[in-house]
């Protein structure tokens, strides 16, 4: 039976059978050897290819999974787990509060899933997450006889290639996301990197699914750009005034210019029309301008390396790989003076949404799912169940204390820091920006309080999660942007993994010099005196391995490189992969005691205490900051400190908040007050709310370009995948031929000079008169078919002297190229008329029908231009 507090909770009661089932199971597999159980494992295999119902075997995996677990990590799922391990494999959202175990939770319907051999993913947000969990889960799957991969940035195709054959594999929503364009725009078959989508796990899916989800991904080429005009652009704001010359939304992030103010820039340009098409201004200015009134520097963006890196407003996170469009980016570029980058052409596009949505089974985890439950079941069919907590949560969340402005709110902020660090109790602190991070940190240096500080700047990215991992230790303080270092075990008392490596790594440095400088003795006792009670077998293990020449060769980086990727299991340093696994296990051992009581200290002095700066754009958000503290039942404190003058009340509270704002607070004490606190979540609700609208807008918009690029790739696919397309080009030919009669039958159409006739040396078809007095229309159908086979097997003679395969890869190249190239300018032309649609909704007409009639009608001209495209370029073709 469930030993926790909602025994009641329905959701219990849905699994309760299932899981006294797996809790049966379970007790017979105790008496399992190793062995035996991996033969258990592929029994379910084998039933599988049987019966092809993963259903039936559910129990009986879970159990497995469950044993192995416990033989290989020493965690046994919590029957909580074990829920929420049913909730993913029936495609739902598990949400689990922080802490709560997710990583060991994805296991058990991965396993499951992976008995069909058809592969399952497992997508964290970031390489650090997908390394540690492959790492630590892969013992599971392993020991059960499944192999797992991993995708980390900067692997090789063939590295990706073998990782994604694993039955289950860990990779970021972005490698994956975009080994899928690259996929999809690959000319050869070897280059092709992942197999069909199976099943796939996403984890913390409320930031990949819907905090990301607001832009799409794009692979793009660079295209010609006018730079000066960026920058004389960027210079005429200097000579513009706000309100005189323009006004700012800051709601919808939008410029207008004023009358005033066109006529101030015609003047300065000494030309007569901004908007003139054939010389276009306006859309320079304008972004110009959007550039200095609402994209500021550590706030929207970063500079970094002299590029603009654009910082997530709801994450902190920079985005190194994201640019804004249509020239946005440009603009900043010229506002910061650093060098303008070409303007640049999407050669493939794909929103997350659109994505996630090509898994036949899809399903996700989080702590904090529920406040978007209805865009996860608008959009991608998931509905989300929470699951109860292993423990009861403990966690104090006090009211938000309000104080009269940015000032006297930054202040107490600092004062309430100095008085609970005086006691030891960690503290983490969220901000929303990296400056307001750095501003913070200025004022804590003020009370000699010493800190760590955790932003979106690229020299902390690296560190974030070992930084966020030691958050609940004694005395620590910790300054983060939202979700900076997210996904990491915030153990009270300090996470002793991370701890370990640095260990085991200066033991390894200092005992390579002692051995070099022929001190061995020197070092054996130092050792035996700082690591005091450390068993005899870590000291020679330890020595064996330091000993050995190779591993005097070795230099500082390179032992760290160990270290760091000794879990790996493709990297050439096997040899000493077995001494340090035991170093590792010995050291955890001999901490771990430690640990336990500083466990135990900060959990008197009330565990960690969690303070918000300013409400976030979302709940969600929020919510997220809070769970960092009171994992598992422990206890923790969450505080937000607010001013009448944070952005969200200012943007959104409303008059009467206004009013409240002169009339109330005269002095630096902080208000509890209703009418705030529910200004706040109204004013929180319409943000999201209006998030939530756009990324839907983005997705219907998105909607018919993903119907037209299903069908190019699968189109694509086929193509790559057939031996020869000898027919399809048969069928090119004819078709061209067909369509070229008929024009020629209907008089109304004036003939073009066709390519076709031209490459078959027909000049005489360019005259439709002569042609129609002199031939019967089917007799011209069978001389042209005729000419056409003629023309094509010469071409194949032709090349067939270079070898086997020649005409076969010719060909496939050819369709693909032109395929990738037609699909390219359609896109390019979709942007267009997504702008051109915006300026017809003015005559009453939904822009939405609009743009998807005209991109239905764009997509339907594709198939005969392509035919066209390649029957030139293969009867043009020739090998160099
Ligand atoms: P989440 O992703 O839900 O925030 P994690 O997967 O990071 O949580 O796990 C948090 C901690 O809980 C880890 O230290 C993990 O080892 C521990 N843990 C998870 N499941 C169990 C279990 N069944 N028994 C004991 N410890 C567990
Ligand atoms: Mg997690």
């Amino acid at each position: 039976m469930l030993k926790n507090p909602f025994n009641n909770n329905s959701l219990v009661n849905k699994y309760q059978s299932l899981i006294n089932q797996i809790n049966i199971l379970e007790t017979n597999l105790k008496n399992l050897s190793d062995s035996e159980l991996r033969a258990k494992s592929f029994k379910l295999k084998q039933q599988y290819k049987d019966n092809q119902n993963l259903d039936e075997l559910i129990a009986e995996s879970f159990a497995l999974t469950r044993e192995a677990s416990l033989r290989t990590l020493g965690l046994r799922h919590f029957d909580v787990q074990l829920i929420g391990g049913l909730v993913l494999n029936n495609q739902k959202i598990a949400e689990m509060k922080t802490g709560e175990g997710k990583t060991l939770v994805a296991t058990l319907p991965a396993f499951l899933n992976a008995l069909s051999d058809k592969g399952v993913h497992i997508v964290t947000v970031n390489d650090y997450l997908a390394n540690r969990d492959q790492v630590s889960m892969g013992q599971i799957y392993r020991f059960l006889g499944l192999d797992t991969g991993l995708i980390q940035e900067g692997m090789s195709t063939t590295e990706r290639q073998i990782n994604y054959k694993a039955d289950i594999t860990y990779v970021t929503n972005y490698e994956l996301t975009f080994d899928f364009l690259r996929d999809n725009m690959a000319l050869n078959l070897n280059d092709v990197v992942l197999r069909s989508f199976n099943y796939c796990i996403i984890d913390e899916v409320d930031s990949i699914l819907i905090d990301e989800a607001q832009t799409p991904l794009i692979i793009s080429n660079n295209i010609q750009t006018p730079i000066e005009k960026y920058i004389v652009a960027a210079e005429i704001t200097d000579y513009l005034e706000l309100n005189t010359h323009y006004k700012v939304d800051e709601k919808n992030k939008n410029v207008v210019l004023t009358e005033e103010g066109s006529k101030q820039i015609e003047k300065i340009l000494s030309i007569q029309d901004l908007y003139d098409p054939r010389d276009p201004w306006i859309p320079y200015i304008i972004n110009a301008v959007k550039a200095n009134a609402l994209y500021f520097n550590n706030i929207h963006y970063i500079v970094q390396n002299n590029r603009i890196v654009i910082v997530d407003e709801f994450t902190g996170r920079i985005m190194p790989d994201r640019r804004w469009g249509d020239g946005l980016h440009q603009a900043i570029e010229a506002k910061e003076n650093i060098p303008i980058r070409q303007k640049t052409e999407t050669v493939a596009a794909i929103t997350y949404q659109n994505f996630f949505l090509l898994y036949p089974k899809l399903s996700g985890m989080t702590g904090t799912g529920k406040t978007a439950e209805v865009e996860f079941e608008k959009i991608y069919n998931l509905s989300v169940e929470e699951i109860p907590t292993a423990r009861p949560i403990q966690r104090n969340d006090l009211t938000d204390l309000i104080y009269k402005d940015q000032f006297s709110k930054w202040n107490a902020i600092a004062q309430t820091c100095y008085k609970i660090s005086s006691t030891g109790q960690p503290i983490l602190i969220g901000t929303t920006t990296v400056e307001k991070s750095e501003m913070l940190a200025q004022l804590l240096s003020e009370y000699n309080l010493s800190y760590q500080i955790l932003n979106a700047k690229p020299e902390n990215v690296r560190r974030e999660s070992e930084i966020v991992a030691q958050a609940g230790k004694k005395g620590s303080i910790t300054i983060a942007t939202n979700m900076a270092g997210r996904g990491t075990d915030i153990i009270l008392g300090g996470n002793i993994n991370f701890k370990i490596q640095k260990q085991l790594y200066d033991i390894l440095t200092i005992a390579k010099n002692y051995i070099i400088s022929k001190q061995l003795d020197i070092f054996k006792s130092l050792l035996i005196t700082q690591f005091n009670g450390i068993s005899q077998k870590f000291v020679s293990v330890l020595l064996s391995l330091v000993t050995d020449e190779k591993f005097l060769t070795l230099s500082d980086i390179d032992i760290l490189r160990i270290l760091r990727e000794n879990d790996r299991i493709s990297i050439p340093t096997i040899s000493y992969q077995c001494s340090i696994r035991y170093l590792i296990n010995e050291l955890i051992k001999y901490n771990k005691k430690h640990q336990e009581q500083e466990n135990q200290i900060v959990k008197n002095l009330g565990g960690l205490y969690i303070i918000g700066t300013e409400r976030n754009d979302s709940r969600r958000v929020d919510n997220q900051l809070r769970g960092r503290c009171g994992r598992q039942g422990d206890p923790g404190t969450s505080r937000f400190f607010l001013s009448l003058d944070d952005n969200l009340l200012r943007l959104f509270g409303g008059p009467k908040v206004q009013t409240f704002m002169q009339t109330q607070i005269s002095d630096d004490s902080p208000l509890e007050s209703d009418l705030i606190t529910k200004s706040l979540d109204s004013a929180q609700e319409r943000v999201e709310e209006r998030a939530y609208q756009q990324r839907k807008n983005l997705f219907d918009y998105d909607d018919v370009l993903n119907k037209q690029r299903n069908i190019v790739y699968y189109e694509r696919k086929r193509i790559l995948e057939s031996v020869s397309l000898q027919k399809s080009i048969f069928a090119y030919g004819e078709q061209i031929i067909t369509e070229f009669l008929f024009e020629l039958k209907d008089e109304t159409i004036p003939l073009v000079e066709n390519l076709f006739g031209k490459n078959l040396n027909l000049n005489y078809l360019s005259n439709s008169k002569s042609l129609k007095s002199e031939f019967d229309l089917y007799e011209l159908k069978i001389y042209l078919f005729n000419e056409f086979w003629l023309t094509y097997q010469s071409k194949i003679t032709e090349l067939s002297v270079y070898g086997d395969g020649i005409i076969e890869n010719l060909e496939r190249s050819i369709l693909l190229i032109n395929i990738d190239r037609i699909w390219r300018e359609h896109l390019q032309k979709m942007t267009l008329l997504r702008e051109a649609v915006g300026w017809r909704g003015y005559g009453q007409k939904n822009p939405l029908y609009e743009y998807k009639q005209d991109a239905f009608y764009m997509f339907e001209t594709r198939e005969e231009i392509l035919r066209h495209l390649v029957i030139y370029d293969l009867l043009r073709s020739s090998i160099l």
